[in-house]
Formats: structure tokens, C-alpha cells, sequence
């Protein structure tokens, strides 16, 4: 039997429980065992803490009952993304085997894409009612997609004096100025900082650009300023199987809390740096074997030629600048935003707000594709968006504003 702790945050504070008692603490890593968090759709409180514990053993019985040859024990994992992700290697490993190695020119492509999912807002004075869907398991289903194709080799810098038609773009990396003076280009384009778009991105702003304003001019500074691919594949090809065992298993089990985890946490995991931790007086004495190295970033703990100073280095090795060899980490985020983006502009003169895969309208929107996206409560009904990430329920009766977890227990009629 694996020992495991489930845990949740409060103010900077940890509360957790092995199996016997609760206990607290400011730094969850120091405790020595497996650490789930605590899904949040439980109470956090005691009570919560040890209902969560104990279902995870149910659900983790019941994956584990889906499998005769080989044993995937999820409450031996460290936590739910390296479930996730060994979960996910068992099908995947075979495909992504023959891709090529990530190179270090591609890192520097891809790290200066906008790697995140889309958030834009039009903060509101007040409530109003509002109607909001998000896509259910919105990166497995676009980990799935035929429509999403991602390259399996390395690809080639390349300085091109003009931007290709639309309908001729390649897949790749283009270094692009995009502007608008439109502020629905915001609401539904991420602006990237260091003016690198991949191919997604790129294809979205050129579609659009009579109807959002967008100005594109290629940069020509004697760099190459672009990076393309020849070789692509369907992403559907390698995350079929996966993503076929995890629908069935949530059929089957539709309260497995886990499940969830396993299509929603892996991809964060598959994109992570291939990088360890090296203490600033290590690197200094051995600065040779680490010539070929590149640090990410550096924390700095302690004032100054203090005794407590330290440097801590986050070190990637040149060659394999990734864990893993597939090429998601840009493609999978300007994928999923344009995919959003699509249909949020059908639609662009209700809408409020985009966070990821949830859009928040100030009409229903009945002819959405329901295939991927739902009704979302946690954010329709009379709310005020002050911010993106700051969302306020009002009562429609006594007008008082809450945060969701309170407004789900008021009831002052
Ligand atoms: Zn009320």
C-alpha cells in the first residue's frame, strides 16, 4: 500500500493528512511522501482532506482494475502530474521515440512565443448577467484533434524577404511585428512580447486582419526571421489510444476525480525543461563542466556577501533542452488559442472575457459547438469581472458580492 498525503493551500500555509492525523506546513516538498492535492470541488476543511483520501484509494483501485498487463498504480506516483505523465508515456512513448531531439536554436524559437493560454477581459463597473462555457478537458481534446498537426523532425532558419499568402504559410516560427489599434484585437489575439508567433498565431491574425486591424510586417534585419518545418504529424496520431482509455475510463467511472488529472495535468509535463538545480559555488568551481550548459534562471536567497547568501542555478543542458522530444509547448498553446479565438469572434461584440479554453458573453450563446464547449457556473449568472482573474457573484436579492465558494452557500431568500 503506497503512503500518500492529500493536501491544500490556505495563505501560504499547507494543511494536509497521511491517513491518521492533520497536520500543517510551509513547505509541502519537506514532507517525505506522495502529495495529492486536494481536488477543488472538496471542502477545505478536515472533513474534505479525509473524504478526498479516501475516494483516491476507490479511484485508484479502479484504474488499476482496467489493466491486466501492465500495473498503473496512480497513488505511487509522486503527484498528479507525474501520474499524468508516466500514465501518458505508456501510451505514447513508442511514437514520440523517433522524433528528433529538440534542438537549442528551436528553444530559442519557441521560448519567445506567447506560451500560455489566452486571458483578456473587459472589466465591468458592475454585475451583469453573463453567460459563460468552457471547453470540458479542453488540452485532451486538442491533444487529440486530427486538425492539430505538430512536426516530428527538427526544422531549418530561414531569412525570407516577404510573408507567404495565408494558404501558403508554413508551419514554423515567423519573427513578425503585429499591431492593432483595435481593441477587440486584444480581446482575442495574444500580442507576443518578443514578436515571435508560431504558425497558429500567425494564420489567426492574417484571417483576420480586416476585421481586427491587425498591421503584420515581417522583420528583415539580416537574422534569420523565420524557423519552418517540412515534416509534420497529427497529434492525433500519438494521443489517440490515450485519449480513447481515458474517455472510457471516465464513462465507467464518472465520479473518478483522477481521471480528470490525467488529461489535464500531463501536458505542462511534456513541455518541461530538461534542467536540474546547481548551487552557485558548485558552478563556480567546476565552471567546465558546465561550459555547454545554459542557466534558465536564478534564484538569489540571502543578502549579499552575507553567510546566508546563496545562488541557486536553474541548469539546462544545450543538447537536450527538454525532457521530452515532442514538439507541443508552442504549438499546443497557439493551437488552443486560435482554436478559441474562432469562435469567440463570431461572437466579439458580447463578449466579456477569455480565460484559456472559457469564454464569458453577455448573451447566451446557443449555436456554440457543444462537441467542446459547456455551459460554465462558476462564472455565468448576475458576475462582475473587475479584473480577468478577479470574479464577483452577486445575489440577486440582497446584491451582495461574493467570491464562488461563498456564493455557492448563500441563500438569504
Ligand atoms: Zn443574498
Amino acid at each position: 500500500m503506497s503512503e500518500y498525503i492529500v493536501f491544500y493551500k490556505n495563505q501560504g500555509v499547507y494543511y494536509y493528512y497521511n491517513g491518521e492525523e492533520y497536520k500543517t506546513t510551509k513547505t509541502i516538498h519537506q514532507v517525505k511522501m506522495n502529495q495529492f492535492e486536494l481536488h477543488h470541488s472538496y471542502d477545505e476543511s478536515n472533513e474534505g482532506l479525509k473524504t478526498y483520501y479516501e475516494n483516491m484509494k476507490v479511484w485508484s483501485e479502479q484504474i488499476k482494475s482496467k489493466f491486466t498487463k501492465c500495473k498503473f498504480d496512480y497513488l505511487s506516483k509522486y503527484n498528479d502530474m507525474i501520474a499524468s505523465v508516466h500514465f501518458c508515456m505508456m501510451y505514447i512513448k513508442k511514437y514520440i521515440q523517433t522524433h528528433d531531439e529538440i534542438t537549442f536554436t528551436e528553444q530559442n524559437w519557441i521560448e519567445k512565443c506567447y506560451n500560455t493560454g489566452l486571458q483578456s477581459c473587459k472589466p465591468q463597473d458592475k454585475a451583469i448577467k453573463l453567460y459563460s462555457y468552457d471547453g470540458k478537458g479542453f488540452y485532451q481534446y486538442v491533444l487529440s484533434s486530427e486538425d492539430f498537426l505538430i512536426p516530428d523532425k527538427e526544422g531549418y532558419e530561414t531569412t525570407l524577404n516577404e510573408l507567404p499568402k495565408r494558404k501558403e504559410l508554413k508551419h514554423g516560427f515567423y519573427h513578425v511585428k503585429i499591431t492593432s489599434e483595435n481593441p477587440n484585437a486584444n480581446m482575442v489575439f495574444a500580442f507576443s512580447p518578443e514578436h515571435t508567433y508560431y504558425y497558429y498565431d500567425l494564420y489567426f491574425a492574417m484571417k483576420h486582419k480586416k476585421a481586427l486591424d491587425f498591421k503584420i510586417e515581417l522583420f528583415q534585419d539580416n537574422e534569420p526571421n523565420a524557423y519552418l518545418y517540412d515534416s509534420l504529424i497529427k497529434s492525433s496520431d500519438i494521443f489517440c489510444k490515450w485519449n480513447t482509455t481515458i474517455n472510457e475510463l471516465k464513462k465507467e467511472f464518472p465520479e473518478n476525480k483522477l481521471l480528470k488529472n490525467l488529461g489535464s495535468k500531463v501536458w505542462g509535463k511534456l513541455v518541461e525543461f530538461n534542467h536540474y538545480i546547481v548551487e552557485g559555488s558548485e558552478l563556480d568551481k567546476n565552471f567546465d563542466k558546465y561550459k555547454d550548459c545554459n542557466i534558465i534562471r536564478t534564484k538569489i536567497y540571502g543578502a549579499y556577501e552575507e553567510a546566508d547568501y546563496r545562488e541557486v542555478h536553474y541548469v539546462q543542458d544545450e543538447a537536450k533542452p527538454y525532457k521530452y522530444n515532442i514538439r507541443l509547448k508552442a504549438q499546443l498553446t497557439s493551437y488552443g488559442r486560435s482554436l478559441v479565438s474562432n469562435y469567440a469572434i463570431e461572437n466579439i461584440d458580447n463578449l466579456v472575457r477569455i480565460h484559456t479554453d472559457s469564454m464569458s458573453f453577455t448573451q447566451p450563446w446557443k449555436e456554440l459547438d457543444k462537441k467542446i464547449f459547456k455551459k460554465e457556473e462558476k462564472t455565468s449568472g448576475l458576475v462582475q469581472f473587475k479584473k480577468c482573474n478577479d470574479c464577483w457573484h452577486e445575489c440577486w436579492k440582497c446584491h451582495t458580492q461574493f467570491k464562488w465558494e461563498q456564493y455557492q452557500n448563500h441563500k438569504c431568500w
